[in-house]
């Protein structure tokens, strides 16, 4: 992890943003907002000085996920990868379709923080395994966080490991939210997706993570949909997004 709001790593308005060593050097897995730029490219350097940063690949159009994307790709030279679906929003730097216009209204961001558009280098689609580093990355789409969110699953260390963005959480815990391309709908049709991937790391885009077992997480919230009930959703409790 090399940015995150919530470990403290970059800034307040940064999702987790994960290096993964791949042969021909790192792939970054979101990208966070642009406002730890500075941070991200520190943290990099002194954990992997000199390993060049191949691309990254954005899991949705959210900004706190997508909103660093060009200014990384300018200080490290790498591609932006981000699901077809995404694509238009990110050129257009569409603050409405990306729900950025709302989050920053209910004060979840700066009033100053905008989207800058920017172009797409590689785009993915649902189900199309692509290379980026010469890793082998597979895309989930699992709408219901939002309508373009996708989990990329991939082998680390001979692991199975699962970057699942704002979709699933550990303890699976889910990522509806009050916007008009959320709700439990798209949960519902697509979640069970993600059943028997024997998912090893559960890398998700906030919060904890697990190295071990992260099916465990993702199969409890599918077994309550499946019961005929909603899983713990973020928001309750004690599952917060920053
Ligand atoms: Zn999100």
């Amino acid at each position: 992890m090399v940015g995150s709001a919530q470990y403290g790593l970059s800034s307040p308005w940064d999702c987790s943003v994960y290096a993964v060593r791949v042969p021909q050097g790192l792939v970054l897995v979101d990208t966070g907002a642009g406002t730890g730029e500075d941070e991200i490219v520190a943290n990099l350097a002194e954990d992997f000085p000199g390993v060049p940063v191949m691309g990254a690949i954005l899991t949705h159009s959210h900004m706190d996920h997508a909103g660093g994307a060009d200014g990384l790709r300018q200080r490290l030279g790498c591609e932006i990868a981000a699901p077809q679906v995404s694509r238009e929003i990110l050129e257009l730097g569409d603050e409405k379709r990306s729900g950025l216009q709302q989050a920053r209204e209910r004060g979840g961001y700066p009033p100053t923080l905008c989207m800058k558009a920017y172009a797409v280098d590689k785009v993915f689609c649902a189900d199309v395994e692509f290379q980026l580093g010469g890793q082998t990355w597979r895309p989930v789409h699992v709408r219901g966080h939002s309508h373009d969110s996708f989990c990329l699953t991939t082998r680390i260390a001979g692991k199975r490991a699962c970057f699942s963005g704002d979709v699933v959480f550990y303890g699976g815990v889910l990522g509806v939210i009050n916007s008009w391309d959320s709700g439990m709908q798209g949960y519902v049709e697509d979640l069970p997706r993600l059943g028997e991937l024997g998912v090893d790391m559960l890398l998700p885009g906030h919060g904890m993570f697990t190295l071990k077992g992260g099916q465990r997480s993702i199969d409890a919230a599918i077994q309550a949909l499946r019961s005929g009930f909603l899983p713990a959703q973020i928001g309750q409790g004690a599952a917060i997004f920053l």
